[in-house]
């Protein structure tokens, strides 16, 4: 089933990312934890695509394997960075061989050791140009990413949303937040994404904070964290149960409010931790 079907059917979605595990890490390890994550009852599940290249070939796998064995509809996470046109292609038919009907199209990041690495020799520059190339080739359901705070290349955030409304122009049918803390950031983007004619869902990207790891994670990717979440990191750096305690609570009252406030459904970055993932459900109402 194509995603776009489940928007606008007064439902809130909610859906969970998890990712591949290493290569030399059996692939069990994950699929141990999906019959729990099932009885969750997601709308779907997203399998995210390396960064660095070296899990990419489980993506697919992993996305079958929850469509075809467990019933649970999924979304592969596809980067076009360091990927020919031709490589591409390759990935869309197996796609359409597994009956998979939903990508989260991106570019991706440089890889780690090439910070200057050059985007504009690929076959695909940027998202939108992925899009436009899914759109044209297949039959799909597309997603793409959305910065509340701007993605950590751009220079203005103004830019930044003008390029996005390019991507969702190119072919989007709904759009995921990358992680965020306040969701005043949530609410204020829906407004200036509707000031300039993205109409699409935007589903809030929740990040549960696992453990302290996650400044680490923030700066990286150009989010804030607010005062009052520092201050919690800070109290619990000694005592991480109580950390991951706090980490769920939090993420529970963020879900819980967007909700209420509107929020077309949830994507939760589950970091494919199954019994964290089901106390934030649980403390947000959703068990
Ligand atoms: C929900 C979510 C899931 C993700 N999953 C993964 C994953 O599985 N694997 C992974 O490797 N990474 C993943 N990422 C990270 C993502 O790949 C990086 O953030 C990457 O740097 C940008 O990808 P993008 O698709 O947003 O790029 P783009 O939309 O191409 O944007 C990148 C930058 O270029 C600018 N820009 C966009 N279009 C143009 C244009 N036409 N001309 C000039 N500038 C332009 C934008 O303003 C932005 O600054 C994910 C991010 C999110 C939010």
């Amino acid at each position: 089933m194509k995603l776009s079907q489940l928007f606008g059917k007064n439902k809130q979605t909610l859906a969970f990312e998890i990712f591949p595990p290493k290569p030399e890490v059996p692939m069990e390890t994950l699929f141990e934890s999906i019959p729990g994550f099932k009885e969750l009852s997601p709308d779907y599940i997203s399998v995210t695509y390396g960064a660095g290249g070296s899990s990419r070939g489980r993506t697919v796998e992993i996305a079958s394997r929850l469509k075809n064995t467990y019933g649970i509809e999924a979304m592969v996470h596809l980067t076009c960075v360091g990927h020919t046109m031709e490589q591409i292609d390759e990935i869309l038919d197996s796609l359409k061989r597994e009956n998979i009907e939903n990508i989260l199209a991106l570019r991706g990041d440089p890889p780690i050791d090439q910070p200057d690495f050059d985007f504009s020799r690929g076959d695909f520059r940027h998202a939108n140009e992925l899009i436009a190339h899914i759109r044209k080739v297949g039959d799909f359901c597309i997603a793409a990413a959305a910065y509340l705070e701007g993605h950590v290349d751009s220079k203005r955030l103004d830019e930044d949303r003008r390029w996005l409304k390019e991507k969702v122009d190119a072919g989007v049918d709904f759009l995921i937040t990358q992680l965020f803390f306040d969701n005043r950031l949530y609410f204020d983007f829906l407004d200036r994404a509707a000031q300039i004619g993205i109409n699409c869902p935007i589903v809030p990207g929740i990040m549960p904070i696992f453990n302290a790891k996650i400044k680490t994670m923030t700066a990286r990717s150009g989010c804030s964290i607010p005062a009052k979440l520092v201050l919690m990191i800070d109290k619990y750096q000694d005592n991480p149960e109580d950390l991951r305690k706090a980490g769920i609570e939090y993420a529970a009252k963020q879900i819980r409010e967007l909700l209420d406030g509107g929020a077309p459904g949830i994507h939760l970055y589950t970091m494919n931790r199954l019994k964290s993932t089901i106390e934030i459900l649980k403390a947000a109402g959703l068990r």
